[in-house]
């Protein structure tokens, strides 16, 4: 704990990305000292990328973990108090809900769900300690930093063609890598890939390694049909092998999607099926997943709770004692 915890939280949000963020800044504007518990991925999918060039307010653009630090001491300013590690199982089958974080467990009177979704990796030597140094997981996020340059697309799904389409319009050459001898993806959004010259696709083919020693610098390759390996020089590699969303702790208590995405019980509105639990950001968002969509989707679930409490009758400041039914 980096903070004192309360016998009973007013409101405690899980995440402290964009989403979580935005929801933590109205929450302690609204009196409610939030505790936010951070989560292992602290800061969540921005503090990965490098420059941020289309959020708004920041025309000269801003470094995703500096936008999550800017955001994180907006919060701290209103009353915001911070809980270092995981939420590790909750129980939501009563009002005030149990967290448990580190194994350790707290009470809220609401909850705020923004455990976002987590990039799936391949797993592969040299991924993981590159990136931000040409892996990225976001082509809309760090595309433009390879103007002319030559780019690994690793995925066979949707999201690897809209990133191979997009980097298209930077990349000199776009290499998709795909592990099996056709894609995954919907017709429209192959038939588009095939159209663009920039595109060359290795089929049944596997990334082994990324190589580089500061900067990536090429990829290590594995055709599992002719057994071939190989090594190609290039500048990035974007990782497009589908998102996993945080929600393992939330089975068989909140409603979910086959993929495991928090379901929202009204369109538009944060509201889950168990009453004083909301949701926000990437954690329940497979369409837009933006840093804007985001923390707009924070603010609402914000002011979901920050309702809900009014309601029950919980009145800011009222911090311990009482359960809400
Ligand atoms: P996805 O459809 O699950 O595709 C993931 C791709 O990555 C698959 O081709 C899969 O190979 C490959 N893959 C998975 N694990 C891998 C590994 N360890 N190593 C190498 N390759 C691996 O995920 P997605 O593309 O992110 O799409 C998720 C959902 O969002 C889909 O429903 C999609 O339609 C939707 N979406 C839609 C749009 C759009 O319509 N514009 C854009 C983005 C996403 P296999 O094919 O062999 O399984």
């Amino acid at each position: 704990m980096t903070d004192s915890p309360r016998a009973v939280e007013n409101v405690i949000i899980l995440g402290s990305g964009c989403a979580g963020l935005t929801a933590a800044i109205y929450a302690a504007r609204a009196n409610l000292e939030p505790l936010v518990v951070m989560g292992v991925e602290a800061g969540g999918q921005l503090s990965l990328t490098t420059e941020v060039e289309n959020y708004p307010g920041f025309p000269e653009g801003i470094l995703g973990p500096e936008l999550i630090d800017r955001m994180r001491r907006q919060a701290e300013r209103f009353g915001s108090r911070f809980a270092a590690g995981d939420a590790t199982a909750v129980d939501l089958s009563a009002s005030p809900f149990v967290v448990e974080i580190e194994g350790e467990p707290h009470r809220a009177r609401a909850l705020i769900v923004c455990s976002g979704a987590s990039a799936r990796m391949m797993d592969v030597p040299g991924e993981r300690r590159l990136v931000g140094h040409g892996v990225s997981t976001c082509a809309t996020c760090d595309g433009a930093f390879f103007r002319d340059q030559e780019v690994v697309v690793v995925g066979g799904g949707d999201s690897a063609m809209e990133e191979a389409l997009f980097l298209t319009r930077f990349a000199r050459r776009v290499h998709v890598v795909h592990r099996r001898d056709e894609l995954r993806a919907s017709k429209i959004m192959q038939e588009r890939a095939f159209a663009n010259e920039k595109i060359e696709f290795l089929w049944n083919t596997h990334v082994t390694e990324v190589l580089g020693g500061s900067q990536v610098e090429g990829v290590r390759l594995w055709n599992h049909e002719t057994g071939e390996r190989w090594e190609m020089k290039v500048d990035g590699v974007f990782v497009a092998i589908g998102h996993i969303p945080n929600t393992a702790i939330f089975e068989n208590q909140l409603e979910m999607d086959a993929q495991g995405y928090l379901v929202p019980q009204n369109p538009g509105r944060s509201l889950t099926n168990v009453e004083g639990v909301f949701i926000g950001g990437d954690v329940h968002d497979h369409t837009y997943r933006q840093a804007i969509t985001a923390a707009g989707a924070g603010c609402k679930a914000a002011i979901d709770a920050e309702r809900y409490l009014e309601r029950v009758g919980e009145a800011p400041g009222r911090v311990a004692g009482a359960s809400t039914k």
